[in-house]
């Protein structure tokens, strides 16, 4: 394999991209609102110079990759001058369809295979001026980038990248886009605006769907319940605090992959992620609760049992564990990853010291584990273990409604502790 590769087929180039595409915490919300207007300063470009791609030689488009997940999923085609192209989307099926100036496909056709959030990929020649490819997709996606990249060694690349978006979004950039003038749809964040000085939390429920998680000793109550009801009464209670908005990842029973959680966060601009859980442990006597940061070494072998277990989730559901690409060596995002796992840790010991003599603990209640759900690199998270469902006296407690709510105003208060640190520092 070409050592410039990085795994996935992306080139190393394309992987730090990825890297840089994701938010940096503090100065970041300005950058996105400029390099939206920048976007649609090329897209308002583009619809004026497509109109003079007839009657031309065809481009050949000599390589092309996909890589990603359910979540994110990006198409790199290389071509050896420069294409056209312009974007629609389109309903039943859902699909992303790019017209191009005349190409001709000359790589081969396992190389553009379906994966990750697309199902079905086509492409050929439209005429002798045009070509177009096809994408249709497993669910809502929005592009969150589509340019045109010069090569180092030869031509350029057509860069897509694809983002799950929810049907609404998905509807809104429909009507907004207009077939006669030919204008690619832009990426318009159609999500919720950031507001300043508001404080988002995406409160996880773990599991869901398919993935029922561990069950109940007693009552055999499957834990995406427990931890369905747990998230909503947290929610609730975050909402309550002053300068505090909360949000599900999960507001029902459906199955959600990890990637597509974290994803989640990052669309809604989250501040902090809590991930809730009440697992079952071969002991039976063991109980109490554990707060969870991400590590790429365990801290004790529970804690990395419980992490092989937790990421076992997107396999039970069919999905491969192929998250994105994988990490490169990037000094910003290495910068970014150790500052969020300060404010994670930070979080982690408020959670205990609000739990102190008010809820039972395990041993060491916070401890460290290789949880994929955590991963997001911009967004300080943790990962609550409310209790066992092994143990017949946690049951009882995470199926008490009065538990629950107390339990809940103490993860509150720690949020609210932790959130006004971070602003007192700046952060
Ligand atoms: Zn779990």
């Amino acid at each position: 394999m070409d050592d410039k590769e990085a795994g996935c087929g992306l080139k190393l180039n394309e992987v730090l991209m990825i890297g840089k595409a994701i938010r940096m915490p503090v100065a970041a919300k300005k950058l996105r609102i400029v390099s939206r207007i920048g976007l649609l300063a090329i897209l308002a470009l583009l619809t004026v110079s497509t109109a003079s791609y007839a009657s031309q030689q065809p481009i050949l488009a000599f390589s092309a990759r996909v890589a990603g997940d359910d979540a994110r999923t990006r198409v790199v085609i290389d071509f050896e001058q420069k294409p056209e192209f312009v974007i629609h989307y389109v309903d039943s099926p859902e699909r992303i369809i790019v017209d191009l100036s005349a190409s001709a496909f000359g790589f081969p056709a396992a190389d553009l295979a379906p994966r990750g959030l697309f199902k079905d990929i086509r492409y050929g020649t439209m005429g002798s001026d045009s070509a177009r490819m096809v994408f249709t997709v497993n669910r809502p996606v929005k592009l969150v980038m589509a340019e045109v990249q010069k090569n180092e060694e030869r031509g350029f690349r057509l860069v897509l990248d694809a983002e799950m978006t929810s049907k609404e979004q998905f509807a809104e950039i429909l009507k907004s886009q207009d077939w006669n003038t030919s204008a690619a749809v832009p990426p318009q964040d159609v999500g919720p605006v950031v507001e300043d000085g508001v404080f988002t939390v995406a409160v996880d429920a773990g599991h869901g769907g398919i993935d029922a998680g561990a069950s109940g000793a007693t009552t055999k109550t499957p834990e995406k319940t427990v931890t369905l009801d747990f998230a909503r009464l947290l929610a609730e209670r975050l909402n309550k605090v002053e300068g505090v908005k909360a949000f599900l990842t999960r507001e029902d029973d459906t199955f959600l992959s990890l990637s597509q959680r974290v994803t989640i966060a990052r669309q809604k601009h989250a501040d902090l992620f809590i991930s809730l859980h009440a697992d079952t442990l071969a002991q039976k006597d063991i109980r109490g609760a554990t707060i969870y940061t991400l590590s790429d070494k365990a801290s004790d072998r529970m804690a990395e049992n419980l992490a092989v277990r937790e990421n076992l989730s997107d396999q039970l559901a069919g999905f491969s564990i192929e998250s994105g690409p994988p990490e490169v060596a990037d000094i910003l995002l290495d910068l970014t990853r150790r500052e969020t796992q300060a404010f994670s840790v930070a979080l982690a010991d408020n959670v205990v010291k609000s739990f102190e003599g008010q809820v039972g603990l395990i041993n060491n209640p916070h401890r460290q584990a290789n949880f994929q759900v955590l991963r997001a690199p911009d967004i300080p998270s943790v990962l609550l273990e409310m209790g066992f469902l092994s143990n017949p006296e946690d049951e009882k407690l995470l199926l008490d409604e009065a538990w629950r709510a107390r339990v809940a105003g103490l993860v509150a208060n720690a949020v609210d502790r932790y959130r006004r640190r971070s602003v007192a520092n700046g952060g």
